[in-house]
């Protein structure tokens, strides 16, 4: 038995999945997480061929001939290729097993998915996932695996609230007992003050900026609140009047004013929730805080903004952008004591707009 456990638990690793619209990460049952890359494919468009996945599709992006297009498996936190998606899936799964994928035993696998995706949508990500290769797929709501990664107590007769900002999409969710109370998803999140950024460049300055170079100036600048001191970088575009290289900088307060109400919408759909919850769930969310989790989270001053909303402590996961990958993994390490988490449940609110 113990020969047997030792030869089959040393192969047959269960895997656990964050599907994020920006970045992939997996997680690898007694390794952690083994995988954190770009969510992308680049495709040649002439031949259907996929040239690359993950942080080498990422590498191409703009710079390489026409036909060659990058394309996002999720979008808005669905799934917009169903294909693509299982290549991608495919093609971590490989990576991490190696050589040897296909003669071990299939993997179990978590996946994290964002609360209010409908049935089909649930059943196009499982299949995908299937097809890449799992032998068994669970799915969890992002925002329970974000709690779980964060170490919440969700399965205690507490209130807990958590708002993963990710790339695509922001879930705000009020979570007790193992359910999920109350969630909102909405689509304003990182990439939406992406395309905030583009739009002041292209109306205040004339000035044609890539998505990535808007990435670049939000990650050095961007603030949802004023700052104690002025800090600045460069945007470097094409002048739509001459169609020339222009290079502006731009100050932090420029860019807080670009992204403001985005950032104002975000707040307002937590203070929503907030105001939601049952007074006894409430009371415990003001003792324990609002967690922060997802790569927006780290935008400046953010946790400052909602604090100032609600009225409640708001504090940001430890490691954010792993948070949701980290729950996942909780669930894997004792899938029995988590099981319950899993199945999706009736929501108060409306799950997405
Ligand atoms: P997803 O789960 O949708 O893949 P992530 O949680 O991985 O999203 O977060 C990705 C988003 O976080 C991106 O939009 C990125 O711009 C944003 N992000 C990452 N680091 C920062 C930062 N320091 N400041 C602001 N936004 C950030
Ligand atoms: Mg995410």
């Amino acid at each position: 038995m113990y020969l047997l456990n030792k030869i089959f638990g040393h192969f047959a690793k269960d895997i656990g999945v964050d599907l994020g619209t920006v970045n992939t990460l997996v997680y690898v049952q007694g390794r952690g997480i083994v995988i954190n890359e770009p969510s992308l494919v680049a495709i040649n468009k002439k031949t259907s061929q996929v040239l690359a996945i993950g942080r080498e599709a990422k590498k191409m992006v703009g710079r390489t001939p026409s036909h060659i297009v990058a394309v996002k498996p999720l979008v808005d936190g669905v799934i917009s290729d169903f294909e693509i998606t299982e290549q991608m899936l495919r093609y971590f799964f490989q990576k991490i097993q190696g050589e040897s994928f296909f003669i071990m035993p299939r993997p179990r696998v978590v996946i994290g998915i964002p609360s209010g995706v409908t049935e089909v949508e649930k059943r196009a990500v499982e299949e995908a996932a299937r097809n890449a290769g799992a032998r068994e797929v669970m799915l969890i709501d992002e925002p329970m695996a974000a709690a779980l990664g964060a170490r919440l107590p969700v399965q205690e007769a507490l209130g807990n609230m958590v708002v993963d900002i990710g790339g695509g999409t922001t879930e705000v969710a009020v979570i007790s007992l193992g359910g999920i109370v109350a969630v909102r998803s909405l689509r304003v999140a990182g990439e939406k003050l992406n395309d905030d950024i583009v739009q002041m460049a292209r109306e205040e300055y004339n000035l044609l900026i890539g998505a990535r170079t808007a990435e670049d100036v939000k990650i050095a600048v961007a603030s949802a609140v004023d700052l104690s001191e002025k800090i600045e970088t460069t945007m470097r575009g094409r002048d739509l009047v001459t169609g020339l290289p222009k290079e502006i900088t731009i100050s932090s307060k420029e860019v807080k004013k670009a992204i403001a109400k985005s950032v104002k919408t975000l707040v307002e759909v937590i203070r929503e929730i907030v105001e939601q919850t049952p007074p006894e769930l409430l009371g415990d969310i003001m003792k324990r805080g609002i967690v922060l989790a997802g790569g927006g989270s780290l935008l400046r001053g953010i946790d400052e903004v909602i604090n100032r909303e609600t009225s409640i402590v708001v504090k940001i996961a430890d490691d954010p952008l792993t948070a949701v990958a980290r729950g996942t993994g909780v669930v894997l390490e004792d899938v029995s004591k988590y099981r319950d988490l899993l199945a999706s449940r009736e929501y108060l609110t409306a799950p997405r707009e």
